[in-house]
């Protein structure tokens, strides 16, 4: 089978609290690895993933914060030309699902009007630790009317990362 190439790559960013998860989802996604300890990377730096979807080949950059998230201090450039935007909360920390309103505000105020918005409730493998219910999750998605998607970086089990990234890219197809 054949695929063409699509015009350019998406871009896609990673947003919410520090230490939810975003730099291992994106590894999850891009490399299929985990590890436990990070440390976080100077500067902003990306990842290449390429996915085949309607008979295409696509090219997704999948661009990671350097930990300025810790100080809300997220740079308008982090934000400029995004195609998609995921929301991470840690489902076994309450304060970071209840930043995603923040997270929310400072995108309003800071990405392109039209980006596409996922929510993902990660480290869904902490089953003992988990305060933030999947009813909790579906209701947050419901009233910002975005898909929300419960995962776990650590697993290698869990189909919902790619299912994030998949979805994700149908809505940017769909737009684009
Ligand atoms: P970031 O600050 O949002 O980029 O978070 P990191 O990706 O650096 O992850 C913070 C810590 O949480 C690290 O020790 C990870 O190994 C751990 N972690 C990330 N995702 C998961 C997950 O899905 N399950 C579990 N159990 N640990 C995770
Ligand atoms: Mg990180």
């Amino acid at each position: 089978m054949t695929h063409s190439q699509s015009n350019r790559p998406y871009k896609i960013l990673f947003i919410g609290d520090s230490a939810v998860g975003k730099t291992s989802l994106m590894f999850r996604f891009a490399d299929n690895t985990f590890t436990e300890t990070f440390t976080p990377t100077i500067g902003i730096d990306f990842k290449v993933k390429t996915i085949f979807l309607r008979d295409k080949s696509i090219k997704l950059q999948l661009w990671d914060t350097a930990g300025q998230e810790k100080f809300y201090n997220i740079t308008r450039s982090y934000y400029r030309n995004a195609d998609a935007i995921v929301l991470v909360y840690d489902r076994t920390v309450a304060s970071s699902f209840q930043n995603i309103s923040r997270w929310m505000k400072n995108i309003d105020e800071n990405a392109p009007d039209d980006v596409i918005r996922i929510l993902v409730g990660n480290k869904s493998d902490l089953h003992h630790s988990i305060v933030i219910s999947s009813q909790d999750g579906k209701k947050l998605g419901d009233r910002y009317n975005v898909d929300y998607f419960e995962t776990s970086a650590k697993s290698d089990t869990n189909p919902n990362v790619s299912k994030v990234f998949y979805t994700l890219t149908e809505k940017i197809l769909d737009q684009d």
